[in-house]
């Protein structure tokens, strides 16, 4: 290797992070990478404040560099080497007085959007830059935080004794009937994108028992709300022998888990541009999340002076008026039957009612589950009364022939659970590339 190299690669090489500099590095020579946020010129001194992934460094500059300094565009990729000294700055705890600088990739100097925020953009300006977007701590710290929780939640159900599965997302035929289904030409046939894993999942528990599976979700649907996208991303459980009360169990656990991990973790970077509220969300890791039947829900709802009766589903003005009164996370139980997919299993008390959940935060629904039916002819006689054909479930009754155990499972919205902990109102925020109904790009 030529001696041009070795120092291209010893310039690729840093020392520390920017998080990981404090008190004790005072005068050891370092090596930092990072973009160039701010440059504040002061005549015969200048800082620049370099950001990396995990937060920002002071850096000092004098003489030679500083004049260098003045021709670097701001996001400008640089390597800087210098020594730690202590700083009389409140924001820092150290800065770095530089003794060498690289530019490894120079930046326009006309950037589509300010990631610092201090020229704001609009949220389609930024989704169109995203990749810019995210050099901005606020917008970086909701997606490390997404990244943290994915791991928390694997690591919750490993421990649990689930298996994680992949199921297809291009099949061919409608899964769960419904007409929201994406279709494209798939060789000369027509082919779908899958709007659930569900008939998978139960399918796979007839031998794995216990299966989870991180994925998207597919939904032709004509939406305009500020929750709603068509792919989202959802967290799906499926398990033998567990009933619906069980799997809310679970469910209370892995977000009290989520909770209690985003507490611990919510202050991603040393910048304190962090959004994640732990004072609302530590107390709830110590109470139970409240269980309130559909049959009480309406009533609660008909003494808050709204005409709703059984059978009828909670509108986005009931949900409004149900998440005021009940707030934070609460579920909603025991959903009339006919409002619930033909998986779902009655009540063995009352058939009108069926073995389901909602989870809720205030007005948004974050999880549906329930006991899935297992009996074979009644799961036939739900299809029928639905209006689907037998025919086109075929492949998935015959693994309810095969000794197929009893079961229950729920998907939980995972974009949504980030709005509520994050305090976004727009999903869009949530998600790196969303697709709506107008956006299918980048
Ligand atoms: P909603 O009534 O809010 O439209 P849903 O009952 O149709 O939701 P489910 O089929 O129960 O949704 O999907 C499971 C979970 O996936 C929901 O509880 C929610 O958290 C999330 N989810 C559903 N639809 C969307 C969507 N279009 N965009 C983002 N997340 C969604
Ligand atoms: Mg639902």
């Amino acid at each position: 290797m030529t001696g041009i190299n070795e120092s291209i690669k010893s310039v690729l090489k840093r020392s520390h992070l920017a998080a990981q500099l404090s008190k004790k590095n005072i005068g050891q020579e370092i090596r930092i990478i990072g973009w160039v946020e701010d440059f504040r010129d002061i005549g015969k001194l200048g800082f620049i404040m370099l950001r990396d992934t995990s937060g920002l460094v002071q850096c000092v500059l004098l003489g030679k560099i500083l004049l260098d300094a003045r021709n670097i565009p701001r996001q400008s990729n640089v390597s800087i080497s210098g020594i730690v000294q202590d700083t009389k700055s409140k924001n820092f705890e150290v800065e770095l007085k530089v003794d060498g600088m690289t530019v490894l990739s120079a930046a326009t100097l006309s950037l589509p959007i300010d990631p610092t925020g201090r020229v704001e953009s609009n949220l389609d300006t930024r989704l169109d830059n995203r990749a810019l977007d995210l050099r901005n701590s606020r917008v970086l710290n909701i997606f490390l935080m997404r990244s943290g929780i994915l791991r928390t939640i694997r690591e919750f159900f490993f421990q649990n004794g689930f298996t994680e599965v992949n199921t297809p997302k291009i099949i061919g035929s409608a899964s769960e009937g419904g007409s929201n289904l994406f279709s494209f030409e798939y060789f000369k046939r027509k082919g779908y994108l899958a709007q659930s894993p569900q008939l998978y999942k139960e399918q796979l528990v007839l031998s794995l028992e216990r299966v989870f599976e991180i994925g998207p979700y597919f939904r032709a649907e004509n939406s305009h709300t500020l929750r709603h996208l068509n792919e989202f991303q959802s967290v799906d459980l499926e398990a033998a022998y567990l009933d619906y009360s069980e799997v809310m169990d679970l469910i209370e656990e892995l977000v009290k888990k989520i909770l209690t991990f985003a507490g611990h973790s919510g202050k991603t970077n040393n910048d304190n541009n962090h959004i994640y509220n732990s004072t609302i969300f530590d107390n709830l890791v110590h109470q139970p999340f409240r269980r309130i039947t559909y049959e009480e829900c309406i009533d609660e709802l008909n003494n808050l002076g709204e005409r709703v009766e059984f059978g009828d589903d909670l509108t986005d003005l009931s949900l409004k008026k149900l998440g005021e009164k009940f707030d934070k996370f609460y579920f909603i139980t025991d959903w009339p039957l006919a409002l619930k997919p033909f998986y779902i299993h009655e009540n063995d008390d009352n058939p009108l009612l069926s073995k389901s959940f909602d989870l809720q935060f205030g007005y948004l629904e974050l999880v549906s589950g329930g006991t899935r039916q297992h009996d074979v002819s009644k799961l036939k006689a739900r299809l029928k009364d639905q209006g689907l054909s037998l025919e086109g479930f075929s492949n998935h009754l015959k693994a309810f022939e095969w000794g197929m155990p009893p079961h229950s499972g729920c998907g939980l919205g995972l974009d949504r659970l980030l709005m509520v902990l994050m305090g976004e109102n727009n999903i869009r925020e949530t998600v790196l590339y969303p697709r709506d109904t107008v956006r299918i790009s980048p």
